[in-house]
């Protein structure tokens, strides 16, 4: 569980369950919970003689387990669209359903609760009794990590380089040579702990090295492999993708839904219907959740994976396992991160190659090439090289670019903001 109004807050584990599968009965799963956050919510919870009132602001889980936890059909049935009505066609030839329909009507909580949805319900959930809850709405499909990362993205780049997606071949040795230059030239930020690997070892990357590879790689690489059809409808996605993850693109946020629209659409036209599996449909319902609960990374499960490598790190032995988990979580006494309170921003650090600026929980300058861009208000694109502190005011130096342009090598697109192409000879010797 995370608190919403406070993200420094780390992930609370309130709950935990130990079975050789997932469990038989969901009342028995669900029920607990669903009786005691109604009674928070009905009452509120006092800290610090301050009564605190209580809402569930959202559900977060892989498509599996959300269908598991409303008690719905699986993602593969024809009903399994959490979000609309859409009934999926089931492809004989290649053996998958598929979700070719873009218009379908939302399904509603009520019409929910009235079970008024036929195979789409499988079975009773304690949920429909969560107070202050839309079952529809409050259960998001929007995971970065899962949805995108681990969804598109791995299976579009797996598809290509397997020849499986599109009319080409299979990658050659030469083009996996090639893309793996481009790959070790590519800076990653520093937020980042690892390079890219080569492309070969797809089968072992994590959700945010694909993450890594669509952000920093993905539109230099694939203009290299793909064709003119291919890549055009890629950077729908690719542009889409990058506006979602940040409140300063709110405003262009319904041009991205369209774009996301197209992207589904074309899909099938380019690759075949039967490519429109239940994660490309679902990118129709990004921009809904977006809109509701921010940007994609304010919900994304990527904390919530990352709490439960974490605690299966702590466990000893396959003893008791429950018991173990337990104890070892109520050793650790949450704290809030040390940045957010001890730290105020914005703040400088001195290390041995130069001076790290904290300009705000967003954004940190490093003295290294990694990370040491940055865009002013007034479109300047700066190499930054040191700051200092007088006051409480940050005062930042860097070289800016005398000529940038608009990318037009890798995309055509008007949405493709603050992306921009500049030549190192043009860097100003001066600092600003
Ligand atoms: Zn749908």
């Amino acid at each position: 569980m995370s608190i919403e109004e406070m993200p420094e807050v780390p992930v609370l584990m309130v709950g935990n369950f130990l079975g050789e599968s997932k469990p038989a009965s969901l009342k028995e799963y669900l029920e607990p919970l669903v009786n005691e956050l109604n009674e928070l919510m009905e009452t509120g919870i006092v800290i610090a003689n301050k009564l605190i009132t209580v809402r569930v602001w959202a559900f977060i889980a892989d498509s599996p387990a959300r269908a598991f936890i409303k008690g719905v059909a699986y993602f593969n049935h024809k009903n399994g669209c959490q979000k609309c009505t859409v009934e999926g066609k089931f492809n004989k030839t290649a053996r998958v359903m598929c979700f070719p329909n873009i218009d379908a009507p939302p399904r509603t909580h009520e019409n929910f609760r009235n079970c008024n949805y036929g195979e789409h319900h499988r079975e009773t959930t304690p949920l429909i009794k969560l107070l202050h809850f839309d079952i529809i709405k409050n259960v998001i499909i929007a995971d970065l990590l899962h949805l995108i990362d681990f969804g598109v993205t791995r299976t579009s780049i797996n598809g290509w380089k397997s020849g499986k997606l599109g009319s080409g071949p299979k990658w050659s040795k030469e083009t996996i040579d090639r893309i793996n230059n481009i790959l070790d030239k590519v800076e990653i930020p520093l937020e980042f702990h690892r390079k890219l690997r080569s492309i070969e070892d797809t089968g072992f990357w994590k959700a945010s090295e694909f993450n890594m590879f669509l952000n920093y790689a993905s539109f230099i690489v694939l203009k290299e492999v793909l064709t003119k059809e291919q890549y055009e409808h890629f950077m729908l996605y690719f542009s889409a993708i990058r506006l979602f993850p940040s409140d300063s693109y709110k405003e262009h946020w319904p041009a991205a839904h369209i774009m996301l629209k197209q992207f589904v659409v074309q899909y099938g036209t380019i690759y075949g219907e039967h490519r429109i599996t239940s994660n490309v449909h679902n990118l129709l319902h990004v921009f809904e959740d977006v809109n509701k609960f921010g940007p994609l990374p304010k919900f994304s499960s990527y904390r919530y994976e990352a709490k439960l490598q974490d605690v299966g790190k702590t466990l000893r032995n396959g003893h008791k396992v429950l018991v173990q988990t337990a104890n070892r979580i109520s050793e650790q006494i949450p704290t809030r991160s040390s940045s957010s309170e001890n730290s105020p921003f914005p703040y400088i650090e001195s290390k041995s190659n130069g001076v790290v600026a904290h300009v705000n929980s967003i954004i940190t300058l490093y003295p290294s090439k990694q990370s040491n861009w940055f865009l002013t208000h007034d479109d300047y694109i700066v190499q930054y090289t040191s700051a200092k502190m007088e006051g409480s005011v940050m005062y930042i130096s860097g070289k800016a670019f005398s000529e940038i342009d608009e990318s037009t090598t890798y995309h055509s697109s008007r949405w493709m903001i603050d992306m921009f192409e500049a030549n190192m000879c043009h860097l100003s010797t001066n600092e600003m």
